[in-house]
């Protein structure tokens, strides 16, 4: 039985590894359009351990971080791959968001956490001695690790383990073949008895070439951070959220110690213009028209307009992406940071303008597209690699 997987992220490294244990003999191959692996939202992440306090009990993303960052946490201790469980604050700053915050305690316990700790004004400063706020939840099992090294990690071992890893193959065509299907890139053709695509910024799309109608889009959302200069540095010691807000997927601006040293603060949330918009200013034009002949994305502007337009301030300005982290951390100021790089987050929108929360799947007979995976799905990559194994039959 031959197996293609489609893209090179943590989802795909993770699927074909995973594939060797479930269906021994398979010959399995990995096409990524890049000129390696782990080029995209794999490596542009916060690196961060979630390990499920705030999803829908019962969801995906509840299921698979929770078992995830256990398994993540493993997989960095066997192969070497920094990581720490250092454990986070989530902060709230006035009672709306006491209230809120104690309906992520909830939830967090009914997804099964454990030692979440309700934390007064008092007891969280000795944790964090520069934090704002009155009151935070501590979740110890939270962490930071190295997803380049998890990458790296993971495409060793399926090159040990005989994966086929063809990088600089943009997949651009899918088409039947008998019962399987011939997936075509201008360097390599390979026919396939099963596909499954992990396209991350372009799933939709490379499902839409196997056939499948595009109702939901994915979205850019570029995620912008500064750093915090060698001497603000001591104002955070591990990883300080706010509550997020409820009607917006993303986590809100935070501080992050990362694994190999440094502080960074953000990501905020922007529409970018291109898949691949890593900087404010660049341009791709499908992908634009794309986002912009999208209903849903307009649906999606009329319902957060004051959202949509404080991101898009703070982005251009570095005053107000401060004032935000100044709830968090009161004395911090403009002169203690400076630009950090971005990620892109491929969110998958719906025609009304809803942005997709848990990850999606669509199964076919000689198919499976991961059609939306979000954060926590670094962290979650290799549940979610055990997920979708189930779902590939081990004959055809
Ligand atoms: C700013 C930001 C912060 C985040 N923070 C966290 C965090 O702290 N913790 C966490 O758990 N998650 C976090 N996430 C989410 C996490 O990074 C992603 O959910 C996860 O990396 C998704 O992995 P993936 O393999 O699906 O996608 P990707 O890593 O994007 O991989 C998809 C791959 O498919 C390839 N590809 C696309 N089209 C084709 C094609 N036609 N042919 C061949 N190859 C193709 C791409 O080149 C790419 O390599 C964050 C994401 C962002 C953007």
């Amino acid at each position: 039985m031959k197996i293609c997987i489609i893209g090179g992220g943590l989802v795909g490294l993770a699927t074909a590894r995973r594939l060797h244990h479930t269906h021994p003999g398979a010959e399995i191959h990995l096409m990524e359009k890049e000129a390696g692996v782990g080029r995209h939202q794999s490596t542009h992440n916060s690196g961060v351990l979630h390990c499920g306090l705030y999803y829908k009990p019962g969801s995906y993303r509840a299921r698979l971080a929770v078992s995830g960052v256990k398994q993540m946490a493993a997989y960095c201790a066997e192969h070497g791959v920094a990581h720490e469980v250092c454990g986070k604050l989530v902060v709230a700053v006035n009672d709306a968001e006491v209230a809120r915050l104690k309906g992520l305690q909830e939830r967090g316990t009914q997804n099964g956490l454990l030692g979440l700790e309700w934390l007064s004004r008092e007891a969280m400063r000795e944790i964090e001695p520069h934090v704002g706020g009155i009151a935070a939840l501590r979740v110890p099992e939270e962490g930071i690790a190295d997803y380049r090294g998890v990458c790296d990690a993971l495409e060793k071992e399926n090159r040990q383990l005989g994966t086929q890893i063809h990088v600089e193959a943009p997949v651009k065509k899918i088409s039947p073949d008998g019962k399987g299907l011939v997936v075509s890139s201008p360097s390599i053709e390979i026919h396939a008895d099963f596909i499954v695509s992990c396209a991350g910024l372009h799933s939709d799309r490379v499902a839409a070439l196997a056939g499948e109608e595009r109702i939901t889009r994915i979205l850019p959302f570029r995620g912008e951070y500064y750093k915090l200069r060698p001497h603000a540095q001591h104002l955070v010691r591990n990883l300080i959220y706010p509550v997020p807000d409820p009607s917006f997927p993303f986590l809100g601006v935070h501080f992050t110690r990362l694994i190999h040293g440094g502080i960074e603060a953000g990501p905020n949330a922007v529409l970018a213009f291109a898949r691949e918009g890593y900087t404010k200013w660049k341009i791709n034009p499908v992908d634009l028209m794309d986002a912009l002949t999208f209903k849903g994305l307009w649906n999606f502007i009329g319902q957060h307009r004051r959202m949509v337009w404080n991101e898009v301030t703070r982005s251009l300005s570095k005053r107000l992406f401060c004032q935000s982290l100044q709830k968090l951390i009161p004395e911090i100021q403009e002169s203690d940071l400076e630009a950090g790089g971005a990620g892109v987050r491929a969110q998958a929108m719906d025609p009304a303008g809803s942005l997709v929360q848990d990850f999606v799947f669509i199964e076919r007979p000689n198919a499976l597209h991961v059609v939306n995976a979000p954060s926590p799905a670094a962290t979650a990559s290799l549940a979610i690699a055990g997920e979708i194994a189930k779902r590939v039959p081990t004959r055809v």
